[in-house]
């Protein structure tokens, strides 16, 4: 690499090492390109250093503390268990390590070069990207921008102190004594109700009517059983108004039904949606095309109105999720090798890290029957299911929903234990166009959690064999 005014040149550009891409740089790579992705952070985006990972490896840490303080049920007596929350930090900045050390080596092993710094569009073809060293110049063929996105932040709650979002949240040294939860969306729900396992008080402040929108009623029911178990106050309707802080505390002020009351916590921690990474680099200047929002417009091949420049993951339109960033980096880098990719967005599963899991993929009961959509539904409950009882996790059920002409499955829709990984089979079932038949004539292995999608397919066949 050559530095100062000199101006290097290199046929892909990368603009993020996120899921969204660290994956299309690898692609890119494979397809014989050669590619340098430039990140201002450490390779893994969000989703590792920040988001998904971490905040996987606290919530089964949560998982593991709370089972073991409940095992005797099950005739395994582990007496005065202990938190040691400084090992559960460690054990998930190992993970997060290990993590951003395999991205390395893939690059590494996939030729991508990987540089730290940040970017600025100076050109339709040319970069700047400064860091600690100094500044740099890229000229390129083509650009995928995947810069990713950020918390949110309330005016009346700016970051610091003790207004947190999710990255403090995910890097905090105590358990907090008591938490108060702005925004009862995923990233909330799921923090709120891992701290509350750890043993914090914790209060969701919800501005809508119910927690986790984007999932059916009867989905996140039993969710919000669970958090009134571990003592989880959800107040919905309640908009969060200020916030006054002391060193030690937080007093947050809300207005709920009229009414203005208050709420004294460690930490506030805000979760009410992120905002793409698409300003203060230039974008404007060069001319990209974004909605309102500051989402990038794209068409179905990733590419923005500039023909050599794509965007991909949270920075453009549909959900904030890894996979769907992922998916759309192999997409961008396939067109830019001459492949005939592009994006088809029927499958693209969702899933919330709750207790229990919700996982949904394709169309829900409620917006099937939106679009006028004569379905038919089979709904199978984990408490007849053998292995559920085993795990003795029995709460919960899976849903599928077809087409009542021809069977087609259309969407599925799961709670309870597992779910996350139950969703799998689902979403292939949908992307190959299986029927209802298809999923039932499956032998599944016995006893498994993944029996109830066979089942679920016979209720809806009405021929169920382990439900009435
Ligand atoms: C707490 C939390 C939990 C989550 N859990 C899940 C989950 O379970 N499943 C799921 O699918 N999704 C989850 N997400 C969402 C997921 O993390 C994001 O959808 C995903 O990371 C988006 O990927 P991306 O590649 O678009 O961007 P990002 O991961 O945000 O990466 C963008 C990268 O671009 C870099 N960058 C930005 N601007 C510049 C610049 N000018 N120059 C150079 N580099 C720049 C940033 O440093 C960053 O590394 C979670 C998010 C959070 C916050």
């Amino acid at each position: 690499m050559v530095v100062g005014d000199f101006v290097n040149e290199v046929d892909v550009l990368v603009v993020g090492a996120g899921p969204g891409g660290y994956v299309a740089a690898i692609r890119a790579a494979q397809l014989g390109k050669s590619v340098l992705c430039v990140d201002k952070d450490e390779v893994g985006g969000v989703c590792l250093n920040r988001g998904c990972i971490p905040s996987k490896a606290l919530i089964t840490a949560a998982h593991q503390y709370e089972a073991a303080k409940n095992s005797d049920v099950m005739g395994v007596i582990a007496e005065s268990v202990k938190l040691d929350f400084a090992k559960v930090q460690e054990f998930k900045n190992n993970i997060i390590a290990k993590q951003t050390g395999g991205i390395r080596s893939l690059f590494k092993g996939n030729k991508v070069e990987f540089m730290k710094g940040e970017v600025f569009f100076i050109g339709e073809n040319i970069v700047s990207v400064s860091n600690e060293d100094e500044g740099h110049r890229y000229k390129f063929n083509h650009c995928i921008i995947a810069t990713g996105s950020r918390p949110i932040e309330l005016k009346t709650f700016p970051f610091g102190r003790r207004i947190i979002s999710s990255t403090e949240a995910l890097s905090l040294t105590e358990v907090p004594k008591r938490l108060v939860v702005i925004g009862g969306g995923y990233i909330g729900i799921e923090l709120g109700q891992t701290f509350a396992k750890f043993g914090s008080k914790v209060t969701v402040l919800e501005g809508s009517s119910s927690i986790l929108p984007g999932f059916d009623a009867d989905l996140t029911r039993l969710v919000t059983r669970n958090l009134k178990k571990y003592d989880v106050e959800v107040i919905t309707d309640a908009m969060a108004d200020k916030a006054d802080q002391t060193d030690d505390e937080v007093t947050v002020t809300y207005t709920v039904n009229g009414e203005q009351k208050q709420v004294t916590a460690d930490y506030v921690l805000v979760t009410v949606g992120r905002r793409p990474n698409t300003d203060n680099m230039g974008l404007d200047t060069i001319g990209i095309k974004m909605t309102e929002r500051g989402l990038i417009e794209v068409d179905k091949q990733c590419r923005t109105n500039i023909p050599n420049i794509y965007a991909i993951g949270d920075i453009v339109a549909g959900p904030a999720l890894a996979h769907k960033a992922s998916y759309e980096g192999k997409v961008a880098a396939e067109v830019i090798a001459g492949l005939p990719s592009a994006v088809d967005y029927k499958v693209v599963p969702s899933v919330c890290f709750s207790d229990p899991e919700i996982a949904s993929v394709g169309l829900s009961e409620s917006e099937a029957k939106k679009q006028g959509k004569a379905i038919k539904v089979g709904k199978f409950m984990y408490g007849a299911n053998g292995r559920a009882q085993t795990m003795n996790a029995s709460d919960g059920f899976v849903k599928i929903v077809a087409d009542k002409e021809t069977d087609l499955v259309l969407g599925a829709h799961i709670v309870g234990a597992e779910s996350s990984n139950l969703i799998a089979e689902m979403a292939l079932a949908i992307e190959m166009g299986a029927t209802l038949e298809d999923i039932a004539l499956t032998i599944h292995a016995h006893p498994t959690l993944g029996e109830m999608t066979m089942e679920a397919a016979e209720v809806a066949l009405g021929r169920p064999i382990h439900s009435l």
